[in-house]
């Protein structure tokens, strides 16, 4: 298969784009290397420099390619806070773009990277895809927006597309050193370097997470099963509180002797609860999540110091 992987120079298509090439497929990536790395990609990579948003730059990376992975983005909550023109205008208007794309370059498949966040403060869990969407930052309505233009898309259309609502990545490589990083990254590198930990909040708000290359293995079953379509659920199924989630990682860090951990306010836009329902995927995609947190939180803590941690 020739995948286009936007964003593919990110935490989740780096990930994607090893495992891809290994599995024989040809690769292109196009990335603005806003958030991602050129160093971050293997040999044998094609990468284009550009914006996903533009239309232009994006038909010419969709060319000849048979299946397109979206994962481009502005991420994350608060920097959407931040600066919601800039999120809509990569996040929204860079899907449409790939939509667009894909139209008229003839790619047979659209596979987009949507968010757990388009529930909002939901009260139902675990969540199923049924469960109707509450955006609660201007970044889970771009995620929204995004899926809703690729249904429109299949059924005006007939691309074959599929939004995947990805729960708390983490893994090996996501940065900790960003304004906006997250959870995990952020409690190993501080526990790593001696820093008091930050917990927003009071600790009980709870995280569905769900390993890298758990991900990965669906963003390509998802980009194969062109007859799977609309919206699924891409989590570990699990919650685990925050203050359980550090007292964790001082396990696998056997850190235990830090400093306490330091309280932060609570993020606008943080929703109390995620838990995925991945009934859907495992019906429809064979697909779920196999690697328990503790293992994938103690390999992440093995993989540091590596550069991108
Ligand atoms: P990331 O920031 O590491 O990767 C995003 C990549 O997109 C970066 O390489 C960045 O340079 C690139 N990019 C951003 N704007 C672009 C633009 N306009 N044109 C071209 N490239 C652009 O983030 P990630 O964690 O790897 O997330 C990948 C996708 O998964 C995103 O769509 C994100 O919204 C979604 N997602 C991630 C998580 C998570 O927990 N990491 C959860 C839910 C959804």
């Amino acid at each position: 298969m020739f995948l286009l992987v936007t964003g593919g120079a990110g935490f989740i298509g780096s990930h994607l784009v090893r495992t891809a090439l290994g599995r024989g497929h040809r690769v292109r990536v196009l990335d603005d290397l806003s958030a991602g790395r050129a160093e971050r990609l293997p040999e044998g990579v094609e990468l284009q420099v550009g914006d996903v948003s533009d239309g232009r730059t994006a038909a010419a990376a969709a060319v000849g390619t048979d299946a397109i992975v979206h994962l481009a983005a502005r991420r994350a909550v608060p920097r959407s806070l931040d600066a919601p023109l800039d999120t809509d205008r990569a996040n929204t208007h860079g899907s449409l773009s790939v939509l667009e794309a894909a139209r008229h370059a003839g790619a047979a498949r659209v596979v987009l990277a949507s968010s757990s966040s388009v529930y909002g403060a939901t009260a139902a869990f675990p969540t199923p895809e049924t469960t109707a969407p509450l955006p609660r930052s201007p970044y889970a309505v771009s995620k929204l927006a995004g899926e809703h233009y690729a249904r429109v898309y299949q059924e005006l259309f007939g691309l074959s597309t599929l939004s995947l609502r990805l729960f708390n990545v983490y893994g090996p490589g996501q940065p900790a050193d960003d304004a906006y990083a997250q959870l995990v990254p952020r409690f190993l590198a501080a526990l790593g370097s001696g820093a008091a930990p930050v917990v927003h909040g009071d600790g009980t708000q709870s995280r569905d997470l769900v390993h890298v290359a758990d991900v990965v293995e669906a963003l390509l079953l998802a980009a194969e099963r062109h007859e799977v379509t609309g919206v699924l659920n891409v989590g570990s199924g699990r919650s685990i509180s925050v203050v359980d989630l550090l007292s964790l990682c001082h396990t696998v860090s056997g850190r235990s002797q830090g400093p306490q951990p330091a309280s932060g306010p609570r993020r606008i836009g943080d929703v109390p609860r995620t838990c995925a329902d991945t009934t859907k995927a495992r019906e429809l995609l064979g697909w779920s999540a196999t690697t328990p947190l503790e293992e994938g939180l103690a390999a992440t803590w093995s993989a540091r110091p590596s550069p991108d941690l």
